[in-house]
């Protein structure tokens, strides 16, 4: 298996500590507001990471955590808790914000056939751990107390930049976006381990703590919530790449500054899905959410295809002609899985050529779009029985999860099926006389009943619209 690992900034041989075993932490959303197809574009990819490493035959264990509390609307230590903002906006408390975008966030990934992590656990369900952990720098002397706050020294850091490239220089206030002089800090990079209410009087979610009533910084739940279910030593450490500086820059220094030695060992970060406007982004406002791209005629799985075609360290850029070119194809796609028969018996050498050939594809640095090259390949393939077929495709589908040989949710009766399929016979009698007025009424009567023709070099395929 080959992967980007953004700390090395290199494709490397994927080897985990333990072998066989996989431990995988995945930044989760901040449940402030709906989580927007860019966002979802990333856990798709960590989906299709997981599974494949899965197929491959490891045993992964993936935790992610749900931000409720800690992030800013600075990714600096200025500015509001983006939670308190969203509770705000609508007039809820923050556990009744948090509780229904986390609910909204766990349905989208059942819609797009994300896996559940085997842990999800909320930042604030965490203090415990924080506590600990802050405690302990602040003895080490990688963290000290300044004007009631909690700071981490980012020059105690190892090496504080060798994730991002960044440097001091950039680090200047001015350079970056919404950074404000602070002088409680020793070095403006510093961050916050954990904040007293001397900032934010009227912050809701608060906790004891050694040094007053407070709450964590954003970067420390992840750390904390990856050593307790995950151990000293990740594998895998994921998200987009907006997370690479200053947050997983971060949450490296912390951990190894507590733990004593290096963390993680491969960083994979996706990139990001961008609109007219440049990135997706929550607090730009004007997202697209994957309900409402599904009320315009996408449905989730349209959607992950059109994820899955590109590659994952590439940015996408989302456009109408995309999606209708991925509804399209999609719709082929299954409609032509869908009149394979299961016949004949199953021709193991055929199948593990082709198999290797997936997992070849998977294990260049996670291959999307080759994926789904091989799965088209065994369909175009003559040689091969629709046993052997749709073995591939079920087999394929595990780390795709495109639900390739479900049938669609708008059922279609018999009767309907035998008036649609002697439809297009006579429109295709119609079109070898030369009749295409014929041939474009069927069509077009056809699609007044919801029932729409895409002439493919195979044949007609239909789809109900
Ligand atoms: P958030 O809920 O803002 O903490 O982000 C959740 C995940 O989505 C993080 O892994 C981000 O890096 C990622 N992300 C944010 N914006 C985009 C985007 N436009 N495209 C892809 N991923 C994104
Ligand atoms: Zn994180």
């Amino acid at each position: 298996m080959k992967l980007y690992n953004t700390l090395s900034k290199s494709i490397e041989e994927f080897v985990p500590n333990e072998e066989g075993k996989v431990k995988m932490y995945t930044c989760g959303p901040t449940v402030y507001s709906y989580a927007h197809i860019g966002n979802l574009r990333t856990y798709i990819f960590e989906d299709v990471l997981q599974k494949g490493l899965e197929y491959l035959g490891y045993d992964v264990k993936r935790v992610m955590n749900i931000t409720d509390v800690g992030h800013l609307t600075s990714d600096s230590d200025s500015g509001e808790d983006k939670m308190e903002k969203g509770a705000k906006r609508e007039g809820k408390t923050v556990y009744e914000i948090a509780d229904f975008y986390t609910k909204a966030f766990l349905k989208d990934m059942d819609a797009l056939n994300i896996k559940r992590p085997a842990i999800i656990s909320k930042a604030s369900d965490n203090i415990d751990v924080y506590i600990k952990m802050i405690s302990k720098m602040l003895k080490d002397g990688y963290a000290y107390i300044s004007g009631g706050n909690v700071y981490f020294d980012i020059s105690k850091a190892k090496d504080y930049y060798k994730l991002s490239g960044m440097t001091d220089d950039k680090m200047i206030v001015g350079a970056r976006e919404g950074v404000e002089e602070d002088d409680r800090k020793r070095n403006q990079g510093d961050f916050a381990l954990w904040f007293t209410i001397s900032k934010f009087e009227n912050h809701i979610m608060k906790w004891d703590s050694p040094w007053g009533v407070g709450y964590p910084g954003w970067h420390i739940e992840c750390s904390g919530i990856a050593s307790k279910y995950l151990g000293e030593y990740l594998d895998i450490h994921c998200g987009g790449v907006d997370n690479i500086f200053p947050h997983h820059t971060n949450e490296i220094a912390q951990s190894e500054a507590y733990f004593g030695h290096k963390w993680c060992n491969y960083w994979c970060h996706g990139a990001h899905l961008n609109d007219k406007n440049g990135k997706m982004s929550k607090s730009k406002g004007g997202i697209l959410t994957l309900t409402k791209l599904n009320e315009d005629g996408y449905s989730p799985l349209v959607y992950r295809y059109f994820c899955l075609n590109s590659h994952y360290r590439s940015q996408l850029v989302l456009s109408k002609d995309g999606l209708d070119s991925s509804k399209s194809a999609f719709s082929k796609l299954k409609s032509r899985i869908s009149s394979i028969k299961d016949e004949g018996e199953l021709d193991k050498d055929k199948f593990d050529l082709y198999n290797n050939k997936f997992k070849d594809a998977f294990s260049n640095d996670i291959n999307t779009s080759s994926m789904l090259t091989t799965l088209y390949d065994v369909l175009k393939d003559d040689s091969l029985n629709g046993k052997t077929k749709l073995s591939l495709v079920n087999s394929f589908d595990k780390v795709l999860s495109l639900d390739l040989t479900k049938e669609d949710d708008k059922e279609i009766s018999d009767d309907m099926k035998k008036y649609i399929e002697e439809e297009i016979k006579l429109r295709n009698d119609a079109k070898k006389n030369k009749d295409f007025n014929k041939a474009d009424s069927i069509r077009d009567e056809l699609l007044k009943k919801g029932v729409k023709l895409t002439d493919t070099r195979d044949g007609v395929i239909y789809e109900l619209i």
